[in-house]
């Protein structure tokens, strides 16, 4: 086997205490979908690997939802990323934030201090997207990790304490008032969540607030809702909001929110406290990349994944942008791409150290699905169309299927089991209380 040349391993550059290696040592930034699925494919395969993550756990974003609206538990959503990796030889875990790349001396500056490389990947995923509005809606709620999920559960039951007690008409409607910024598969489960909760939770805890009162407005700037997915589940989709006398306001956008009113594009104003900012993500990009590798906010990679004008340098998932015949504008940003893309990366690593040519990227779809509430779900898988009680069944499934770890499998299944049968959200604590402040992410 031909043996990749390590860099000296200056002892400045290893305040991570990481042990030198006779294997080449792989760093991973990021333990999202496709940081993990690399890691692990990567087992045995010949490279020293180093995952640096900011957070020491693993989030399964498509639930942080249910988080928010106090359907489950965090730590059912999050597993811990040494736990993944345990018993895995010459394999190094550390809770860092990167914050730049020396490409030319190929060391990454980490919070705990500098770390050299001979390959690196990067799996940072995206961030919050305003769209370069962020001083306008500072105010509202992002959700991309579990700390801002808890914030919004809190600041949603801390609201309804407030109204409990509030005399003041104004305020109550403020308090009441839910507004949902983005008609994506994110934004359409939270409005169904909130509605769930409006019909069969909030009125048996607060007899005394007439939830008559309380408005879910989901704002799409779009004609319609879910345009990732066919036409028909969209219809669907909205049908089964209006069930839940969610008020879907197409082709409008919000222009501010001041913490208790909401402006739309049509000068619509709406008096409301909680702003739910579902509008959209762009590649989480750390500084130090050159300027022509970025694209439109994500790193640009060849169908290797190779970051376009460096060596040894590559990148995956919600933060790659890759284009091709079938995806003009790079992948979608969903988890299937990122777990696809650290399989093949893994592979095609193994196989450049063998000499053998790389194989090309090719995605495979499996479908889309959003669901909204209980009994009702939109799937498209290839031209299959599925809907109702039957989708919701899979989304289910495919939920459970895919969350890492047995023990949060059994958890999230228990809870749904229990929330079924017995229409009751046993999350609906306000553990760490929500005291406003600006909620955009910063780096
Ligand atoms: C609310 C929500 C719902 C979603 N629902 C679905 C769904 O139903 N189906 C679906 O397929 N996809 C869904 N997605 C998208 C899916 O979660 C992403 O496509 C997927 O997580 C991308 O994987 P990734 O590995 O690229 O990044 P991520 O999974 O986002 O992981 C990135 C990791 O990098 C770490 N990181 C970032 N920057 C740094 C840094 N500078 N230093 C150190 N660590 C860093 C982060 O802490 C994180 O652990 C959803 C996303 C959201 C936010």
């Amino acid at each position: 086997m031909e043996t990749t040349p390590t860099l000296p391993d200056n002892p400045s550059f290893n305040v991570l205490n990481i042990p030198t290696s006779d294997q080449p040592r792989l760093v991973i930034v990021g333990g999202g979908f496709g940081g993990i699925q690399l890691a692990k494919s990567l087992r045995g395969k010949g490279f020293q690997v180093v995952l640096l993550d900011r957070h020491n756990y693993h989030t399964f974003q498509p639930l942080l939802y249910q988080v928010a609206t106090a359907g489950l538990e965090p730590d059912s959503i999050a597993g811990p990323l040494r736990r993944m990796m345990q018993s895995t030889k010459d394999f190094y875990f550390r809770l860092a934030n990167v914050n730049r790349i020396q490409t030319e001396e190929r060391i990454l500056e980490t919070s705990l201090g500098q770390l050299r490389y001979d390959y690196l990947v990067i799996a940072t995923g995206s961030r919050t997207n305003y769209f370069g509005q962020e001083e306008n809606f500072g105010k509202a709620f992002p959700l991309k990790q579990v700390p801002q999920a808890l914030d919004l559960r809190s600041q949603m039951l801390q609201s309804f304490e407030k109204a409990v007690i509030s005399s003041d008409l104004n305020e109550r409607k403020e308090l009441m008032n839910f507004v949902i910024v983005g008609g994506g598969p994110t934004g359409v489960e939270v409005a169904g969540a909130l509605g769930e909760l409006k019909n069969h939770v909030l009125p048996s805890d607060y007899p005394d607030l007439d939830f008559r009162q309380m408005n879910i407005y989901l704002v799409e700037g779009n004609t319609r809702i879910l345009a990732g997915m066919s036409e028909k589940s969209g219809e669907k989709a909205l049908r089964y909001l209006k069930r839940f006398s969610v008020n879907t306001l197409l082709e409008r956008t919000v222009t501010s929110f001041d913490g208790h009113q909401v402006v739309l594009s049509d000068s619509t104003e709406i008096p409301c406290q909680t702003v739910v900012w579902a509008a959209g993500v762009r590649g989480n990009v750390f500084q130090g990349l050159p300027e022509e590798a970025i694209d439109r906010g994500r790193i640009k990679v060849d169908s290797y994944n190779k970051v376009a004008g460096l060596d040894r340098v590559y990148a995956l998932g919600d933060v790659a942008k890759m284009e091709s015949e079938d995806f003009p504008q790079g992948h979608p940003m969903l988890a299937p791409v990122a777990i696809q893309q650290g399989q093949l990366l893994a592979k095609n690593l193994k196989r450049e150290q063998k000499g053998k040519t790389q194989i090309p990227f090719q995605y495979k779809d499996k479908g889309s699905m959003a669901t909204i509430g209980r009994h009702r779900a939109v799937v498209d898988i290839g031209k299959i169309r599925i809907g109702g009680i039957m989708g919701w069944y899979i989304w289910m499934f495919v939920h459970l299927w895919s969350i890492i770890g047995f023990r949060n499998k059994l958890v999230v299944f228990w809870n749904w089991v229990w929330n079924y049968f017995t229409y009751d959200r046993g999350t609906r604590l306000i553990i760490r209380p929500y005291i406003p402040r600006d909620n955009v992410e910063k780096g």
